[in-house]
């Protein structure tokens, strides 16, 4: 058999096993505390050739971007205004041929997005390159040992430890990998195909197990509820306030003192700047879980409704401001997006907080003010919560809804783990 035909018969035969499959992807950290100095080094050598062959094809696309361009053995690269060149040794070609494949991609998007009518410049040259696809399993990278507690790249000779791989299921399918470089250190993230009914199957064995975990329910509250974001938290219509405390450590703080003193470019500045991004990663962690534990509590309501931008008076002197506010958006988009729960987006020029959620009269509000005293019914409360009730008057034309136990108990169980979530309930 020839060899294209041989191949595109495996294609066809892996296109049939994934129509059963389900991809999972396990993100496994590698161990380097037990990795010698030139491994070490190798391994991160991977990443900056990536970058010198990435900038090397993007400066000149035209003539660079062929079908060769993951022979190439040698790039120029710019230093101060001379160009000098480098060897790419570490590389595999497969490598290079997937990092080419994503210069192909990328090229690809800008043309879709001008099409779109997007204004559209060239490819960027890139600071760093962070993730090396690894394509191949077998080839590209494989698992030494059978608990996969040592895994072979290629191109460096000894095998890396790796944490987390338990977690890969015995009969699975191993497709694919990339490694990845994070500032606490390098992951391989391990795409795997696992059959449906066994992925079912083993799901079923874990919800049933006896006393170790009981079968989880999906608690959902048949009612509707106004949210009224805040930068660093939100207030529900039924008075439960969620408050997010992500704040700059001392620690970082610190650090950033020490940055500002040392020599721009010097070795221990290179080194306090590592130490900056890793905690930036660890807040950027607290931050995902925080979003993911908030939108797990709201998607449990019927209908949500919010306000769609209301940025004004959020400018107080919050140093995590940029970070909260991400967080308000990305929550309002997923709660957008989710088919899970439905939400009404109300528009901004509609006054929320100016009006009596009693009495419906309105007054204005100055932005100190943290409570509404309204002047005709004489009502004193939340401002924020007062905003969040008109909301939900103005969909559901529903008055003011009490927190129900098992709402309190839901919200109590989903933020139990999470110390930077503050729980409370306002009148
Ligand atoms: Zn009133």
């Amino acid at each position: 058999m020839l060899k294209r035909e041989r191949i595109r018969q495996t294609l066809q035969q892996t296109k049939q096993r994934r129509k059963n499959q389900i991809p999972v992807v396990y993100q496994l950290k590698i161990n380097l505390d037990c990795a010698s100095k030139a491994t070490k080094e190798k391994l991160l050598r991977l990443f900056l050739e990536a970058k010198w062959l990435y900038n090397y094809i993007v400066a000149d696309v035209d003539n660079r971007l062929n079908d060769d361009a993951w022979k190439l053995k040698e790039v120029e690269i710019k230093v101060g205004e001379n160009l000098e060149r480098r060897k790419i040794e570490n590389l595999s070609s497969q490598m290079k041929q997937s990092l080419v494949e994503r210069i192909r991609w990328n090229l690809y998007a800008l043309h879709k997005q001008k099409q779109n009518g997007d204004k559209t410049g060239k490819l960027q040259f890139k600071q760093h390159v962070n993730s090396i696809p690894l394509k191949q399993f077998g080839n590209t990278f494989k698992f030494v040992n059978r608990q996969k507690t040592k895994v072979k790249i290629q191109g460096i000779k000894k095998p890396l430890r790796v944490l987390g791989a338990c977690q890969i299921p015995e009969d699975s399918e191993i497709a694919k990998a990339e490694l990845v470089r994070k500032p606490s250190g390098i992951y391989l993230f391990v795409t795997c195909y696992i059959d449906r009914d066994k992925y079912t199957e083993a799901w079923e064995a874990r919800k049933s197990r006896k006393s170790v975990i009981k079968p989880r329910v999906w608690q959902t509250f048949d009612v509707a509820a106004g949210i009224d974001f805040k930068p660093a938290g939100l207030v529900l219509s039924n008075g439960l306030k969620l408050e997010w405390q992500i704040e700059e450590t001392k620690r970082l703080k610190k650090l950033q003192r020490q940055l500002a003193r040392q020599q721009k470019g010097s070795k221990r500045w290179y080194k306090t700047k590592q130490k900056i991004a890793r905690e930036y990663e660890r807040l950027t962690n607290i931050k995902r879980d925080v979003i993911n534990k908030t939108c797990s509590l709201l998607y449990r309501y019927k209908t949500v409704c919010f306000q769609d931008d209301k940025i004004k008076g959020w400018k107080d002197g919050y140093f995590s401001k940029s970070v909260h506010y991400s967080a308000v958006g990305t929550i309002k988009r997923r709660l957008s997006d989710s088919l899970r729960v439905s939400t009404v987006a109300i528009k901004s020029s509609v006054p929320t907080t100016k009006t009596c959620s009693r009495c419906s009269s309105q007054h204005d509000v100055s932005l100190s003010e943290r409570i509404f005293r309204c002047p005709v019914c004489g009502l004193e409360i939340d401002r924020d919560l007062n905003a969040a009730i008109n909301m939900l008057k103005k969909v559901v034309g529903l008055d003011r809804p009490e927190v129900k136990p098992v709402e309190w108990e839901t919200a109590a169980r989903i933020f139990r783990g999470n110390p930077y979530i503050l729980v409370s309930h306002t009148t």
